[in-house]
């Protein structure tokens, strides 16, 4: 019989996908009472990933956010720091700069790859700063810059060679917010391993998921060391309850560590999966004026994480806004790209370098249903609706 998709059935942006072994780690963690934060899983994780990443070290951590946050710490961004991040994130990237103490310099996008723009990373360090008490600062805010922090947006890498080109001139720290982008690759080297640090995300929407989860990965042992150490409240013994700074609790527990070494164990699977639903989306754009599918460099492995489009208003003949909302009727979960930072109350007053192609890209851009188990059936009606829109509005 050929499935066909109910109309009535709501396809997702983008769910969990829980095909292997899951359900016996977790058991096992069970069976054995390991299931808060030691047991042989979280170290499993840690080292399952920096295998794969070709990474020394990794940490793992209760989230994203903390993961940034701790990353950030560790590279030494200090309270009133500046750190260059990109315009067009999701706001935790922001945040965890603000958590830190530091305030973020929002970069705007190239519009070629809808990553942070490497030229306008270099010319703002080349122009805008100066060198101030002996470290480089922003000449406008007096901020000493503590760090550059690309992010490799939708599985898409950053244009890393330029950025850490601008960045090592000044002895800057460059930590990757790899959260969106696990098992992408630039010119052929991993991204999660292109910079000082790299921080990951198992959020339940990302490549893969832990619940929750996040990680810091680093060739640095000083960093790995500090990283562990911030991590675990800063404790100093491991007998003693002897604390030499202020600390976090931002552990991962092994029930999340056992889910997210079962999920890693078939990454090469949900690439693979997530390029033929690209490739999907990529022909049905190209068929249809108006629609146009996210770019990927000719020198980029994208993850192709979330399946983005741009949607002409004036040659499609219905807007992103609209085609959301529409789409939404039909019980078809679409989201648009973040409000760009720059235009953020939550981050009111930090500077921006640029910040108009994020502004245009978030008008146009719908990200589409993209989870690993979305059949051919559910993208088929998914294009019928999309096709259908415009004379909707007609009416
Ligand atoms: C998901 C995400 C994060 C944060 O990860 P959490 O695990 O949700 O805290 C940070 N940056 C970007 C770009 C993300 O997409």
């Amino acid at each position: 019989m050929v499935m066909s998709s109910d109309p009535r059935q709501p396809i997702p942006l983008s769910v969990p996908w829980i095909t292997g072994n899951e359900a016996a780690y977790l058991q096992e963690c069970v069976d054995t009472n390991w299931v808060s934060s030691a047991g042989r899983f979280v170290k499993r994780f840690e080292s399952d990933m920096a295998e794969r990443l070709g990474c020394a070290h990794a940490v793992a951590t209760v989230n994203g956010t903390a993961a940034l946050h701790t990353a950030l710490m560790v590279a030494g961004v200090r309270p009133g720091d500046c750190v260059l991040t990109s315009t067009l994130t999701f706001v935790a990237t922001a945040n965890a700069i603000r958590h830190a103490g530091a305030w973020p310099v929002f970069v705007d996008v190239d519009p070629a790859t809808w990553q942070i723009d490497a030229g306008l990373v270099a010319d703002f360090l080349a122009a805008e700063c100066g060198i101030r008490d002996g470290a480089l600062a922003d000449r406008t805010t007096g901020r000493r810059v503590g760090a550059v922090l690309p992010v490799h947006i939708l599985g898409h890498p950053a244009d890393m060679d330029p950025i850490l080109a601008a960045a090592r001139k000044y002895d800057l720290p460059v930590i990757e917010d790899a959260t969106e982008s696990l098992g992408a690759t630039y010119r052929g080297r991993t991204v999660g391993n292109l910079a000082d640090a790299a921080c990951l995300s198992f959020n339940g929407n990302k490549l893969i998921t832990c619940g929750g989860g996040g990680m810091v990965v680093t060739d640095r042992a000083d960093w790995a060391e500090r990283a562990r150490h911030l991590t675990t409240q800063a404790r100093r013994d491991d007998i003693e309850a002897i604390h030499d700074e202020v600390g976090f609790n931002y552990r991962l527990t092994n029930l999340q560590a056992a889910v997210g070494c079962a999920q890693l164990e078939n990454l090469d699977e949900r690439l693979t999966i997530k390029r033929r639903i690209a490739a999907g989306y990529r022909d049905f754009c190209a068929a249809t004026p108006g629609l146009t599918f996210m770019p990927e460099a000719e020198w980029a492995g994208s993850a192709l994480w979330l399946s983005t489009i741009l949607v002409d208003p004036d040659v499609f003949g219905c807007s992103r806004y609209d085609l959301l909302r529409i789409l939404a009727e039909n019980n078809i979960e679409t989201r648009p790209l973040w409000q760009p930072l720059h235009l953020s109350p939550a981050h009111k007053g930090a500077r921006v370098v640029n910040g108009t192609v994020a502004e245009k890209l978030h008008m146009q851009a719908l990200s589409l249903p993209s989870s690993c188990s979305l059949t051919e059936a559910e993208q088929g009606r998914i294009y019928s609706a999309i096709l259908a829109a415009p004379a909707k509005m007609a009416q």
